[in-house]
């Protein structure tokens, strides 16, 4: 049994993350008792109502949180998607899935026709593999990773449609797996997604295996040194601030992300900057002669990054090799199809590509509202399907269980 979730104070991040994976815990047993056929405990609705009211406190009046990252600094956040997510679980748990679904009308003109035009288009296809991308494509977006927690509803209508309609269904996310990691902000039933996290190079299998790609001993020792120094760069006090911040500090298989700064510019320049010069020198340090580690800073995250050995001095590994290393492990059989491929960018189409390439009878379907894009995978996949918005795609998928 989950702890209940009390009303208090929340009043630093700190204690916002710890709210949120409270969240996470309660979500997992409202999901599980629902996959089971059981009614959700009344508990359970009351206490994310709580995390709700908690989280409405450190409102100020224009609609943003504040809340202290370190003692005397506070940081902005924008709450749209734990606040929004909340609530509609509240409603769902309480009032069903005919009121979520009226709700969602409500907040967005056209949702109904538009997710029955959706159903219609998928109604009646089994798939025996489903290998879909979760941040914009089947999970709402939010700014920050570690408190973008899977709400129940979501949970319920995918993993009833993975059971009903497709032999292996898969998560495959840049994200890396664990602590922190795509298993921490997500809530299916159990045995119901394989979750490939790194772009595929590690994986938790249906039995809680975690299967990965094969890194050279020497390479990866290289990478466990330069973490080990991280971290410990990241626990004195000024710098800490680093792990709370966007994307924070994510240990992935073969990479590691650091955030430098956020979309609101937590953090002044000039120390943001010091920390990036900070980070090469840990790397130079690490790897002296370079060649094993590529840096790539977007000016938010610092991603290092460990090349994969082809013979040519290096490549990145993308979602295409992370699918065959996929359909190997886990005997997914994308050859013989039908399959379902998803996601919500132009960094998915590699995805959708690698798995068209294994079979022509495939469907690419893609959450965007970018014309352009929306072109490019009608040209792309002989069989597609475009929608608006996440929960159209759920809401969709929801109903051809
Ligand atoms: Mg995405």
């Amino acid at each position: 049994m989950a702890q209940a979730i009390a009303r208090y104070h929340v009043t630093d991040l700190k204690g916002f993350y710890e709210l949120m994976a409270q969240t996470r815990e309660v979500r997992v047993q409202a999901v599980a008792a629902l996959a089971a056929g059981r009614p959700p405990e009344p508990a359970f609705a009351h206490s994310l109502e709580n995390a709700l009211l908690n989280l409405r406190e450190t409102l100020r009046p224009d609609g943003k949180a504040e809340l202290e990252v370190a003692p005397g600094r506070s940081m902005e956040l924008d709450l749209g998607y734990e606040l929004g997510e909340l609530e509609k679980d509240l409603l769902y748990l309480r009032q069903g899935e005919a009121a979520l679904l009226a709700y969602l009308d409500e907040l967005q003109p056209g949702f109904s026709a538009e997710t029955a035009l959706a159903a219609d288009t998928l109604r009646g296809l089994r798939f025996r593999a489903w290998i879909t991308d979760r941040d914009g494509t089947t999970n709402n977006y939010c700014g920050r990773y570690n408190s973008s927690i899977q709400s129940v509803y979501n949970a319920v209508f995918l993993s009833r449609y993975a059971r009903a309609n497709v032999g292996r269904s898969v998560f495959i996310t840049s994200a890396p797996l664990q602590d922190p990691g795509i298993v921490n902000v997500s809530v299916n039933p159990e045995n119901s997604f394989i979750y490939a996290a790194s772009k595929g190079r590690e994986c938790l299998d249906l039995e809680g295996v975690r299967r990965v790609f094969p890194i050279e001993e020497e390479k990866q020792a290289l990478l466990d040194s330069f973490n080990t120094r991280m971290e410990a760069l990241l626990e004195e006090p000024e710098y800490e601030i680093f792990t709370l911040i966007g994307s924070g500090y994510q240990k992935k298989f073969g990479q590691t992300t650091i955030a430098r700064q956020d979309i609101t510019g937590t953090i002044p320049e000039a120390e943001s900057r010091a920390f990036l010069a900070r980070i090469k020198e840990m790397t130079a340090r690490v790897d002296p002669e370079g060649g094993h580690f590529r840096i790539e800073d977007t000016g938010l995250d610092v991603e290092v990054i460990l090349t994969v050995d082809d013979g040519q001095g290096g490549k990145d590994f993308s979602k295409a090799e992370g699918v065959d290393f996929l359909n190997s492990t886990f005997d997914l059989g994308l050859d013989q199809g039908p399959n379902l491929v998803s996601g919500d960018t132009r960094s998915d189409l590699p995805l959708a590509e690698a798995v068209l390439r294994h079979s022509a009878d495939t469907w690419a379907v893609f959450v965007t509202r970018d014309e352009e894009l929306a072109r490019v995978v009608r040209e792309l996949a002989p069989r597609s399907l475009i929608v608006s918005c996440p929960d159209v795609l759920v809401a969709a998928l929801g109903a051809l269980a």
